[in-house]
């Protein structure tokens, strides 16, 4: 007879085979809460960000780790040898109001491997999310995984009870994904992309009509890309980074650099994961998205991947040395996000400082400006304070950036170790 497997068993294996998915994060939903528990706040309800826009405080679980498909770079794959558990819908809701009232979570990121069909996986999945929102009244936030291939009235459906879904696009070509997902095709990946692109406006119109209209996805759509596993320059990522944006108004791209873990002939024989490219490819999405540069300025065929020792700002600076030194108190707010060391919030001090008159060139740390990288690119009432000319050859050198921050990981929260005796009991019954 088949032993059922205890509920925090199943809970820590499904939250490690979450963990490789980097695509949640919260941001931007509303929610008022009339008569349940939880809110969705408008800057989202997640307030805790590791370095790289992680968020850390969502219950990040799989339904299942079954999986029908064979992703050569998954753990979750059918082919491999790894233990199956599954929660059924009643128990994902009821672990995630239960560490909701232990205040160990503010929401939820639900995720799965495909059983049976995209439609039933998917039903599944709402079904859980139909559980908190009817049953329990849960109001907080809410990121969905979209299964690809799943009916457009599901797709829907799922965008009237999440707060944000999101859709992996994993490999950024057509030719990586048919490499290294051969059951997932682009077509069926894109489709639910454009679909809840095309409702989120649709949605928009109505409620200026009327408020009473539900939002559909409030805090908007993201998507993970896998960097390393298959051979894409970083301006191809860049580049489609810079389309999904444009074109699809995602709210985020995530970038995974590729961790090996399961052996594939097909996977690239690499013992260390590209960090630091991940790590540039973020810095390069930062530039694409709050200041103002393209991906056709960042990399071209001349170069095709970011500078591993430069970040992308002072690289393209070094590129354009006749645009500087610029003169702080003079250009405008456009050309300062351009200089490095000057970021959004040091630029928006600069041009409210400037109104109470010229700026000397030792006020700009004070307003947040990073000197050790901005001296060589401006001036201040004429002042220049770099320790070498712009055109010295020793200029690269002072530049270079020193080791990359470390990968983060999933966080050890306390939901993720087992609990004991009437702490279970009171978790799995939901009375805590
Ligand atoms: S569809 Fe692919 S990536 Fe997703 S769980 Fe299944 S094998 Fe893994």
């Amino acid at each position: 007879m088949a032993v059922a497997t205890p509920l925090m068993d199943k809970l820590e294996i499904l939250a490690e085979g979450a963990k490789y998915d980097v695509s949640c994060a919260s941001s931007g939903s509303f929610r008022r809460n009339r008569d349940g528990i939880g809110n969705a706040a408008s800057c989202g309800i997640c307030h805790s960000w590791t370095s790289d826009g992680r968020c850390v405080s969502l219950l990040k679980v799989l339904m299942t780790n079954s999986c029908i498909y064979d992703c050569a770079y998954c753990i979750n794959r059918r082919s491999n040898d790894v233990r199956r558990v599954m929660l059924t819908p009643a128990e994902v809701a009821e672990l995630t109001i239960g560490f909701y009232r232990r205040n160990y979570i503010e929401g939820l990121f639900l995720s799965t491997g495909v059983v049976r069909s995209p439609d039933y996986t998917m039903e599944l999945l709402i079904a859980a999310v139909r559980t908190l929102r009817q049953e329990y009244r849960f109001n907080g936030y809410i990121h969905l995984k979209l299964v690809p291939g799943a009916d457009p009235l599901l797709v829907r459906e799922a965008g009237l009870i999440a707060d944000r879904v999101s859709v992996n696009l994993e490999l950024p070509t057509r030719e990586g994904l048919a490499l290294l997902a051969p059951d997932k095709s682009r077509d069926a990946v894109v489709a639910p992309m454009q679909q809840v692109n095309r409702l989120i406006a649709v949605n928009r119109g109505e409620r200026r009509e009327s408020r009473k209209v539900p939002r559909f996805v409030p805090a908007g759509q993201s998507t993970q890309l896998i960097v390393g596993a298959t051979d894409e320059s970083d301006r191809q990522i860049v580049t489609l980074s810079e389309q999904l944006y444009r074109r699809l108004d995602l709210k985020r791209v995530y970038y995974s650099a590729f961790i090996p873990v399961v052996a594939d002939t097909r996977l690239p024989d690499r013992p260390t994961s590209p960090l630091r490219r991940e790590h540039r490819l973020y810095q390069a999405d930062w530039l694409l998205r709050y200041y103002g540069f393209s991906a056709h300025e960042l990399l071209d065929d001349r170069m095709p991947n970011l500078e591993s020792d430069l970040d992308p700002k002072t690289g393209w600076a070094l590129r354009h040395l006749d645009l500087f030194p610029v003169e702080v108190n003079r250009v405008d707010y456009e050309t300062l996000l351009r200089i490095p060391g000057i970021g959004v919030r040091s630029a928006q001090r600069i041009i409210w400082a400037r109104r109470q008159g010229h700026l000397a060139i030792d006020e700009l740390a004070k307003l947040g400006v990073v000197m050790k990288r901005a001296r060589y690119f401006v001036t201040a009432r004429g002042r220049y304070a770099g320790e070498c000319a712009l055109e010295s050859s020793d200029l690269r050198s002072r530049l270079v950036t020193g080791p990359v921050p470390k990968k983060a990981s999933q966080l050890e929260l306390p939901l993720f170790q087992p609990l004991v005796g009437d702490e279970a009991a009171g978790l799995i019954s939901g009375e805590l």
